[in-house]
């Protein structure tokens, strides 16, 4: 009978090694690939996902306000099956991205739209009139406020336990481990804001709003992020504002012409220095919320 045990021996190698292979291939074949639109939601996506997932981000490394996807950009969209971008405010061009016309079964995502949009400070009180793009008058930068991003990380384990049923508790479980370490972060941030000598910063590109309302700040930006080299009565309107409220640093975007700030700079002698909206993927291998962190600190240490 020593042939049987044999025959049953090779007979479980034959099924195990044909197991492996199965559960090798499946994780190749059955992973979702994923298409993000810029960096907050392609590193949430990326932790929440583990590594089951192929996740890709499209062109937008330097920034998203003035993206417009590249032709080959739309083409990876419509051969991935699940597209995340962030709010419709933000990429308005993803709301007009049309798989079913392509032939395409991509199923497109818009991560925030749980999320409670906020009017872009000073526009609160603008009615909507006819032929006015509503979704102009809201402010998408949510992902800089530790609290919403971990709302806005529910939300994509959601969206991921719906295109993928099999691992929804797995895609739930890493969001909301993920909402508590967001949540945390807050935490420690609150009685930091909370001592601060000040409470007003300035920014060229108004991203912290979100930022600012959580902590009991204030965001002032300088001439509605204007890029060109201000006139002479714009020049003294600044100069003006500069006297007012005392102001001793603006904050600048790494990688944007700061023709603006360089020009302030020299005329009225206040400081610059960069806070990153983490718009643009820092590349430095830091996870978002090790990001996140740093940008609260640097303001922090700011008003401090
Ligand atoms: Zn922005």
């Amino acid at each position: 009978m020593k042939w049987m045990k044999y025959l049953f021996l090779s007979l479980m190698l034959l099924v195990l090694s044909a197991c492996g292979q199965q559960s090798q291939s499946s994780q190749v074949q059955s992973g979702l690939r994923i298409v993000t639109s810029f960096y907050p939601i392609y590193s949430l996506v990326k932790e929440i996902s583990g590594d089951y997932n192929d996740i890709r981000m499209i062109g937008s490394r330097n920034g998203i306000h003035s993206y417009e996807p590249s032709p080959a950009d739309v083409k990876g969209i419509y051969d991935a099956d699940v597209f995340i971008y962030h709010s419709k405010i933000l990429e308005s061009w993803a709301g007009r991205l049309e798989p079913n016309v392509q032939g395409s079964k991509v199923k497109v995502l818009e991560a925030s739209s749980g999320l409670e949009l906020q009017r872009v400070p000073g526009l609160e009180d603008v009615e909507v009139t006819e032929g006015m793009d509503e979704a102009s008058l809201y402010d998408p930068h949510t992902w800089l406020d530790p609290v919403l991003v971990g709302q806005e990380a529910v939300l994509i384990g959601n969206l991921l336990a719906e295109a993928d049923p099999e691992r929804a508790s797995y895609y739930n479980e890493n969001a909301s481990k993920l909402q508590q370490q967001y949540q945390d972060l807050a935490d420690k941030y609150r009685p930091i804001f909370e001592k601060t000598r000040s409470k007003t910063f300035v920014t060229q590109h108004t991203a912290f709003s979100y930022t600012a309302k959580r902590y009991g700040l204030r965001q002032l930006g300088i001439a509605g992020v204007s890029e060109e080299e201000p006139n002479p009565r714009q020049l003294a309107e600044i100069k003006e504002f500069v006297d007012t409220y005392d102001v001793k640093t603006i904050f600048v975007e790494k990688g944007k012409s700061d023709k603006l700030a360089q020009t302030l700079k020299s005329s009225t002698g206040v400081d610059l220095k960069i806070l990153d909206p983490l718009e643009a993927d820092p590349e430095n291998n830091l996870t978002y919320l090790e990001n996140l962190d740093a940008v609260l600190d640097t303001l922090a240490k700011e008003l401090q």
